[in-house]
């Protein structure tokens, strides 16, 4: 960060990256979506609610969400192993974690619904971006939702608290928060820290992630409106 507060990619302490937003991108998904979130480049296809297999993972009382995050090869500067490594099988269950709470699964019991995730191109953050795809992808399928999850990170560079961290800002930053919030319901449903922050900083990290995830909701409902209105089914 220079003298001026402007970071390494030319934004602001508090400003967001380029976010562009598209629904229903793929034909044959039941639900689906594409983000460019700065660099990032992550397509989100939902299936469901349909049979459950393996069969014993049904709930007799509920549908079940299911999800998988991947990174494809050519994603990050090395060619990734496409097998799935540890992150990615954390990311799939925080991500799924972090929707769980805004889907209501009850009128589908022995269903799932499959959120797939594909990383074509990561910058640092890809978890919040892929989270932002994946709620507005299970809007499109018409999954009955409490309200939108949204994500964005917050972190420390430089000893300032900044919004949006960067994959730049994130390997050689002091801390890193990804957030993801219910806007309408004010409820957050995931909150990761890796770095280490005082109580006061922590405490505005959080405020910053939150105002983040706030612009990003209006981003994604632009985007639901937009396919609404282009298809005319008012
Ligand atoms: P997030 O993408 O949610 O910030 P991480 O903090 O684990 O998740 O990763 C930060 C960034 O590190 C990723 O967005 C990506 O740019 C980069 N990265 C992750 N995995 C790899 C990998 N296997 N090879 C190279 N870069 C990677």
């Amino acid at each position: 960060m220079n003298e001026n507060g402007i970071r390494c990619d030319g934004r602001k302490i508090d400003q967001l990256r380029n976010i562009s937003l598209k629904v229903g991108v793929l034909k044959n998904a039941d639900g689906s979506a594409y983000i460019e979130f700065g660099k990032n480049k992550i397509l989100a296809g939902i299936f469901g609610p349909r049979d459950v297999h393996p069969k014993h993972m049904a709930d007799s009382d509920k549908g079940i969400l299911r999800c998988r995050y991947h990174m494809s090869p050519f994603s990050v500067t090395e060619r990734k192993n496409p097998a799935p490594s540890r992150r990615e099988i954390e990311i799939s269950k925080v991500i799924k974690e972090a929707l769980q709470p805004a889907v209501i699964l009850k009128d589908f019991p022995r269903t799932v619904v499959d959120v797939f995730i594909e990383v074509l191109q990561a910058d640092g953050g890809s978890r919040c971006a892929a989270l932002d795809a994946a709620s507005i992808a299970l809007a499109d399928a018409g999954i009955p939702m409490r309200d939108m999850v949204s994500a964005c990170a917050a972190g420390k560079v430089a000893d300032q608290i900044v919004l949006d961290v960067n994959d730049e800002e994130d390997k050689e930053g002091q801390a890193d928060m990804p957030v993801a919030y219910m806007p309408n319901l004010g409820k957050v449903t995931l909150m990761q820290l890796d770095g280490i922050l005082t109580p006061s900083e922590y405490k505005k990290c959080l405020e910053t992630a939150i105002g983040g995830c706030k612009q990003v909701y209006e981003i994604q409902r632009k985007a639901l409106m937009e396919k609404y209105f282009e298809n005319g089914s008012q």
